[in-house]
């Protein structure tokens, strides 16, 4: 008795990667299908995150060409990340085990064998981890590398090198929907959960078409939102240059005393204002990670709803939400 595997896919603008995208998911999850590994009534699931071109048409057709192919739609663009929430927790009570990917072809389809194999195996959670980073520019590579060790360092236990390809069985994504927070870094949470987990490598391919949907400064942005939802460092690291800047100015006022009764009091006149200047950054920048950190509070307090969707197409249980002439609406006249 196999499993059902339901494959999660958010998708912005990616009117030309999806037919390519969909039709290799087609052929994995018959072969997969004929093989026994995975339930027949399995699904693949496109999210589509308020594209602006015709993503939700294809879907469309998608689904109604293939009772295998889902969609769900999102009201408007939410980011990646709320789009595949939305996703994982639209299929949650459905699956046995979802594997989330980005429908550009980078994540190697075949990996998901491997991955399967390790969830018969018991595991809860399998994480897609990128053998190689061979296709991406040396600018990429160096700046996510060293992001993830920062990220280990501020203390987020986060998988190397590890994307949003990974496998989650349903408990786990029970589990992922016990995490109320709005500022949302999937990455990072998943491995609080707990759960056995293990990891497949696979070698990241370049994008199928089209280009890539995080621009640097989306990517600068996502960083940022990683680290401040994820670690509190950055406070105890103002906090400890406040008290090594507290003690150099005491440094500093003996300094000037002897200075003073030298009688050498005009001097030092460069490295006042160099001070004055220097310390007025810090103390920018101090306000600014606060500021952060606040934000993102007031943003938890309101609690608001971290996506909304608009229709859920699936040949078992979908709904639509769309702008229509209500069923029981007055004649025209
Ligand atoms: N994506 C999304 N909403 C966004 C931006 C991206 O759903 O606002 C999707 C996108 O369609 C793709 C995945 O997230 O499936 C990863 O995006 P992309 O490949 O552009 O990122 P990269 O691989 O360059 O980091
Ligand atoms: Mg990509």
């Amino acid at each position: 008795m196999a499993d059902r595997l339901y494959f999660v896919i958010p998708c912005y603008n990616e009117e030309e990667v999806l037919p390519e995208t969909s039709r290799r998911l087609q052929e994995k999850m018959h072969a997969l299908m004929k093989a026994g590994t995975i339930k027949e009534n399995s699904r693949v699931v496109f999210v589509n995150d308020g594209s602006k071109d015709r993503t939700w048409e294809i879907i469309e057709e998608l689904h109604q060409k293939d009772p295998l192919f889902s969609g769900v739609n999102l009201s408007r663009n939410r980011g990646h990340q709320n789009a595949l929430l939305a996703g994982l927790m639209t299929v949650k009570d459905h699956c046995d085990m979802a594997i989330s990917m980005d429908a550009d072809l980078q994540d190697d389809i075949n990996a998901c064998d491997e991955m399967l194999e390790k969830y018969y195996d018991g595991c809860d959670i399998v994480y897609g981890v990128r053998s190689a980073r061979k296709t991406d520019t040396a600018f990429k590579r160096n700046t996510a590398q060293g992001y993830y060790k920062l990220m280990n360092r501020l203390g987020a236990n986060m998988v190397y090198n590890h994307a949003d390809y990974r496998l989650m069985s349903r408990r786990a994504l029970q589990g992922l929907s016990e995490f109320g927070e709005v500022n949302l870094f999937l990455r990072g949470i998943v491995p609080m959960i707990g759960y056995p987990s293990d990891v497949v490598y696979y070698e990241r391919a370049e994008r199928f078409a089209g280009e890539s949907k995080y621009p640097l400064k989306k990517m600068i942005s996502f960083a940022i939102e990683g680290i401040t939802s994820l670690s509190t460092a950055p406070l105890s690291i103002i906090t400890d240059c406040g008290i090594v800047i507290f003690l150099f100015s005491i440094v500093m006022l003996i300094y000037s005393i002897v200075r003073y009764y030298m009688g050498k009091t005009v001097a030092g006149w460069t490295f006042l204002s160099v001070s004055i200047w220097l310390i007025g950054g810090m103390i920018l920048l101090a306000i600014g990670v606060l500021g952060e950190y606040i934000g993102k509070i007031y943003l938890e307090t309101k609690s608001r709803p971290r996506y909304i969707i608009e229709q859920y197409l699936d040949a078992d249980d979908g709904f639509q939400t769309k702008k229509e002439r209500r069923p029981g609406a007055p004649e025209k006249s």
